[in-house]
């Protein structure tokens, strides 16, 4: 097999095809701390793409509950398994000086390309480790909504359950879509070829008019995010709302202006910010430091890959939740969890900065600035350690631009208000 680098393992892996890059690549980063859960992003997406005959159980966007939620169900908890019985005891991370070719350390395990090495099923080499879930595994979406986990206090009972650094008793939302891997499980098992990432963005499809529906890709894709329709007898999958991306919505882009997809746009949490970074032709992110995405994942390491240990450089990136457990996140997000909550607890000026531009706009921000503005507020910050930190706030205004360098966003880090004259109002308190 050929030797890719995987810049979120901290070292070369083999994958069934060379090295090939986009010129840009979807990404997205989710700021776990601030999800409610209200499932709008799943619905913008089910009325935009999966609303017909065969596609009633697809949803390319979901937001699961964890630990115990998943679509389908245990989707990770089953190939955390199968990675560990291929490996047993070896799915290690070691630790290194964090280098831009290795952020997080180096993972010394096996990926579901190399945990499959000199595999053989009916029709030839195996490509990667995966399973096909079964129909009752793709029942209930939402299955442990809000269960949480946890254990009782020293004297038997709940209180002071939820307490910072590490809630005793916790549950969080992991929003969930195709990542657009830069080495694609689908992709890579896929024996028709149907499969392809777009030169242009990264963006990961499947070629209906190829796909024999032989379902490869769902056995494949890590994250499950690849899906079978009995009605056309093909795989579906997320399409990263690739008109919107190309600038082709008259109402948002009317001159042709990229423009975030229909998950991200209609969050209302505001947890949601998704783009583009360019890429050079080895894989290597260009340094951007004003590229949003760019600064928090690349420059800050506040926002994490999904289960980088998989192997297929995932796109889609989470500031993970203060309050869960370390293991619990460690596991899921790679060990550059403590680092990337540190940076959460007290965010210096620059990212405060940046942190306000999620949701701000429909289009995507190539660009941002940042105006200098007067010292606001100095907060005193209990971090994650127990020491005690001030936080000194600015109120800086940020500034995002399109593609195109026209202006898009202009805000401010403190929230405007607006008082209401009593005389006028009677119910102003
Ligand atoms: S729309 Fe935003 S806040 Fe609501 S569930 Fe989706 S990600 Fe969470
Ligand atoms: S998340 Fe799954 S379906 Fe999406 S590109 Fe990666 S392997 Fe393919």
């Amino acid at each position: 097999m050929p030797t890719v680098y995987n810049w979120q393992l901290g070292r070369p892996m083999s994958y069934p095809y060379e090295e090939s890059h986009p010129s840009w690549q979807f990404a997205f980063v989710f700021n776990i701390n601030r999800c409610i859960a209200c499932q709008t992003c799943t619905m913008a997406c089910k009325s935009t793409w999966t609303f017909s005959r065969g596609q009633e159980y697809m949803f390319w966007n979901n937001v699961e509950t964890k630990p115990f939620g998943g679509y389908p169900h245990n989707w990770d908890a089953k190939l955390l398994n199968m990675l560990e019985q291929a490996n047993p005891g070896g799915q290690k991370w070691r630790a290194v000086d964090p280098t831009h070719e290795a952020p997080y350390g180096r993972f010394d395990g096996k990926t579901i390309f190399e945990a499959v090495q000199n595999h053989y099923d009916k029709q030839g080499p195996k490509r990667a480790l995966g399973y096909l879930p079964t129909d009752d595994e793709w029942n209930a979406p939402n299955r442990h909504e809000e269960t949480a986990t946890g254990e009782l206090g020293l004297h038997g009972d709940w209180g002071g359950s939820a307490q910072l650094p590490e809630h005793r008793v916790w549950y969080f939302y992991l929003q969930r879509l195709c990542n657009h891997c830069t080495y694609p499980g689908c992709l890579a098992a896929c024996p028709r070829g149907a499969i392809y990432k777009r030169p242009e963005d990264g963006i990961v499809l499947i070629d209906q008019s190829r796909c024999h529906g032989y379902r490869k890709c769902v056995e494949a894709c890590p994250y499950k995010k690849a899906m079978y329709r009995t009605t056309t007898q093909t795989s579906e999958k997320c399409v990263g709302c690739y008109p919107r991306i190309e600038g082709r919505d008259p109402l948002i882009s009317p001159n042709g202006e990229p423009a975030e997809t229909r998950c991200m746009t209609s969050c209302p949490g505001r947890i949601r910010l998704q783009g583009l970074v360019q890429v050079d032709s080895n894989g290597k992110w260009k340094a951007d430091r004003w590229n949003p995405l760019y600064y928090l994942i690349r420059e800050r390491r506040i926002a994490l890959p999904l289960y980088p240990q998989f192997g297929t450089e995932p796109n889609g990136y989470y500031i993970p939740p203060r309050w869960v457990p370390r293991p619990y996140l460690i596991q899921m997000f790679g060990p550059g969890v403590e680092h990337a909550i540190e940076q959460y607890a007290c965010p210096d000026r620059d990212l405060l900065a940046v942190l306000q531009l999620f949701r701000t706009t429909q289009q995507i921000i190539f660009r941002y600035e940042v105006e200098k503005g007067p010292k606001v507020a100095e907060i005193e910050i209990t971090m994650p350690d127990g020491s005690l930190r001030t936080q000194e706030i600015y109120n800086d205004t940020v500034i995002g631009y399109n593609r195109f360098n026209v202006e898009v966003v202009r805000t401010t880090v403190e929230e405007p208000t607006f008082e209401r004259p009593a005389e006028l109002h009677v119910n102003s308190i």
